[in-house]
């Protein structure tokens, strides 16, 4: 932060939070104002060059939001405010889309100058209309600027640019729909969320709300943003991956379209779209935000409520710098504003929950399905047993037969595995050779159609060879190990050629619109068999679904990451939830190497709470999160002796400056999982203490004070989503 003067003659213009031009060495840059002081103990402060733009586009609460996280996140001031404001606003001009209209003009009665007919024909229609935009009143009247420009140098009418919102959501119906009554357990969960937001009482104000797939949480947020909504206040609303989760955002469009404007936010808008987005709720036009993880900082005025639906989705952490939890962010955010916080969740993260338990956060349960069907029954099938008869069989006779029955019966089935490609590596059965990344240390995955061998790290691709290319081997029988989605879908094919099957992965995804096409042929029953990844695991309701098959349950427990088993969890749950939304019964089948393991037979069993508790006691024994706050340093460099002995200097210099803190636990530094990713070496120091905001601070100064060689990295990882 720099200090400059303000003019005389701007005194009345500028406001925390105001762009500027300031002058900076032989530059001239645009600046915000982070604060306004009476004096500086700088000498010969410049003056500031002039103010950008009308509006402050920082509210004094988004700054100080802004500085939490800089702060406890460990990163630059500046970069905190560019997570806060988008590109497309922080632009020096005025982005809006600014169209040319026709309108006509009042005439002194009686004095009608003299026109042709054509013109006088003209002059009719435009008055009939009073105003339109230029170009449509061209095409309509058939006839041509310069015919209009006659009229307008006659007085008769007004030709002048006026600015049109873009929206994002013009080519789409939404048919409105109505509330529903809330059963018991929905009304208790809204009386709480309500009643905290009424009284000015001290109480709890951050809910986690547990409910089960399917038992109406949606339902409990639409009609608490109602009720936010009458008090004069707005909502946020946020969504895991908005591009994932289309089903949601019509849900709410769908309430809320006819009384007030629900602005979207997320990745995929034009920077023109994400521009008007945000004015219209600077402005309070918009009084409802959807949107991803940025759209936590959506300038809402005032702000009466936060959501955080699929509260548990790693996705809510940012990974790059400023790392922050928008879940985290959204809790802060909603306290220092008064407002309230909701959680949402099936299957809640460890945090939350463990939070909830310890009365930080109120607990509101939903157990039951909202429209009371069962919970589906899920079977798990032990894969050793197929393997004994058939070595690399895909499918047990006991979820082929299922699909079978699906198929006759003409209902649906999803088939997940969360791995793309045709199979996971090239292995050399005699000499033990695996086709690895060159750049990475990660095997590469075949692609079957490509003939291609990838990285899923850095994208590096090269042909597949046909025998083993070490030197010394030569061996033709080079073969492939581990399965993808590519290579059950080819496998589906053989099974049952008749069925209609598609494949829904990033790599099915050619263009935008193909996700919402693919979703939309499954729901109108042109699709048998949908098969994909965690694309198609989170928030789709398809009544016909009858049958969900899980390919190979263990594959996400076997990531070195502390998380592994509530990841499987949650995944297992989620996707179990989207068997049986209908009138029959679903059924899953979770197939699985370890078919003993907690993860799996607790989500066998929709028992979250059994779950959790068997694994807060892993966390206990550990002292990882959320008992322990936990925090990484990775250093990355081209050279890896260098990098491995920075990262041994810089945990002595911790230890060293230290060691009066609490509590502290310092491991490592020990090479990160992957070790090498895109030709840098990484290394990894892991701190964990009780309290996370005094360490942070701490390990802020140290680390400014702390010089690294000149090529290696170093990120500060607060609360880290993976290890
Ligand atoms: P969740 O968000 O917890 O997964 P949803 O809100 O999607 O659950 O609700 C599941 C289904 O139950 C939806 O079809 C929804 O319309 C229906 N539903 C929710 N609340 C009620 C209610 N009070 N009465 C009848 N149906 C309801
Ligand atoms: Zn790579």
């Amino acid at each position: 932060e720099f200090d400059y003067r303000v003019p005389e003659n701007m005194k009345d213009a500028v406001f925390i939070g105001s762009r500027v031009k300031v002058p900076f060495g032989a530059r001239r840059l645009m600046g915000v104002v982070t604060g306004l002081a009476e004096r500086s103990q700088c000498r010969d402060l410049l003056d500031l060059l002039g103010v950008v733009g009308r509006e402050n586009l920082v509210t004094p609460k988004v700054l100080s939001l802004a500085r939490w996280m800089a702060e406890y996140y460990c990163c630059p001031v500046e970069t905190a405010l560019k997570s806060v404001l988008p590109d497309a606003v922080r632009r020096e001009k005025e982005g809006w889309r600014e169209r040319l209209f026709i309108r006509a003009l009042p005439q002194p009665s009686g004095e009608t100058p003299k026109l042709s007919p054509r013109q006088k024909a003209l002059w009719q229609a435009i008055r009939k209309r009073r105003q339109m935009p230029l170009q449509e009143f061209i095409q309509t009247a058939s006839t041509t600027a310069t015919t209009v420009r006659r009229l307008e140098d006659k007085g008769l009418v007004a030709i002048s640019p006026r600015v049109m919102d873009r929206d994002p959501f013009a080519h789409e119906t939404i048919l409105p729909t109505q509330k529903l009554a809330l059963n018991p357990a929905q009304k208790a969960a809204w009386e709480h969320i309500v009643q905290a937001g009424d009284d000015n009482a001290p109480g709890q104000r951050t809910f986690l709300l547990h409910g089960v797939t399917g038992s109406g949480k949606t339902e409990v947020y639409l009609q608490a943003i109602e009720h936010c909504l009458s008090q004069g206040k707005g909502a946020i609303v946020l969504v895991p991956e908005i591009s994932l989760t289309p089903q949601t955002v019509e849900r709410f469009k769908a309430r809320f379209s006819a009384r007030t404007l629900t602005a979207v936010l997320h990745h995929k808008l034009s920077s023109g779209e994400r521009h008007d987005e945000w004015h219209k709720i600077r402005q309070g036009r918009a009084r409802i935000v959807i949107g991803a993880r940025s759209a936590v900082f959506a300038p809402v005025h005032p702000l009466g409520l936060v959501i955080v639906d699929e509260e548990h989705e790693s996705s809510y952490k940012q990974e790059e710098s400023p790392r922050y939890h928008a879940r985290d962010v959204a809790v802060l955010r909603a306290h220092q504003e008064q407002a309230i916080a909701v959680l949402g969740s099936a299957t809640p993260s460890m945090e939350s929950y463990y939070h909830a338990q310890r009365g930080k956060y109120q607990l509101l349960q939903l157990p039951r399905r909202a429209d009371a069907k069962t919970l589906p029954l899920v079977r798990v099938v032990d894969m050793r047993t197929t393997a004994r008869k058939e070595k690399s069989a895909i499918f047990s006779p006991q979820l082929k037969e299922a699909i079978t029955a699906r198929l006759q019966a003409g209902e649906q089935t999803i088939l997940f595995l969360n791995r793309r490609g045709y199979s996971a590596s090239l292995q050399c059965p005699l000499c033990g050779y695996v086709a690895g990344c060159p750049r990475c240390s990660i095997s590469l995955t075949y692609h079957r159609q490509a003939g291609q061998l990838r990285c899923h790290v850095c994208g590096h691709a090269e042909p597949a060879t046909q025998v083993c290319p070490q030197p010394s081997c030569q061996n033709p029988q080079i073969r492939f190990a581990g399965i993808g989605t590519q290579r059950v879908e080819e496998t589906l094919r053989k099974l049952f050629p008749k069925a209609r099957v598609q494949r829904m992965d990033s790599d099915a995804l050619k263009r935008k619109e193909d996700y919402r096409r693919i979703l939309h042929a499954f729901r109108q029953g042109k699709i048998d068999i949908l098969l994909g990844t965690q694309m198609i695991a989170k928030g789709l309701h398809f009544p016909n679904v009858t049958l969900v098959g899980i390919i190979y349950a263990d594959l996400s427990l076997h990531f070195p990451d502390f998380r592994a088993g509530e990841r499987t969890f949650q995944l297992l749950t989620q996707v179990a939830g989207r068997a049986g939304r209908g009138d029959v019964e679903g059924e899953v089948f979770v197939q699985a190497f370890t078919p003993f393991h907690p993860a799996i037979q607790y989500a066998r069993q929709h028992d979250y709470i059994g779950f959790y508790e068997q694994e807060i006691e892993f966390r206990q024994e550990l002292g990882y999160p959320p008992i322990q706050r936990l925090c990484a340093l990775t250093l990355r460099g081209r050279n890896e002796d260098k990098t491995r002995l920075a990262a041994e200097h810089l945990k002595k210099t911790i230890q060293k400056n230290l060691v009066d803190f609490n509590n502290l636990t310092l491991a490592g530094p020990a090479p990160a999982t992957l070790l090498r990713a895109e030709d840098f070496f990484r290394y990894q120091l892991t701190l964990r203490a009780n309290r996370m905001a005094a360490l942070s601070k701490r390990l802020q100064t140290l680390i400014q004070e702390t010089p690294l060689p000149e090529d290696v990295r170093l990120s500060i990882d607060v609360d880290p989503a993976h290890l």
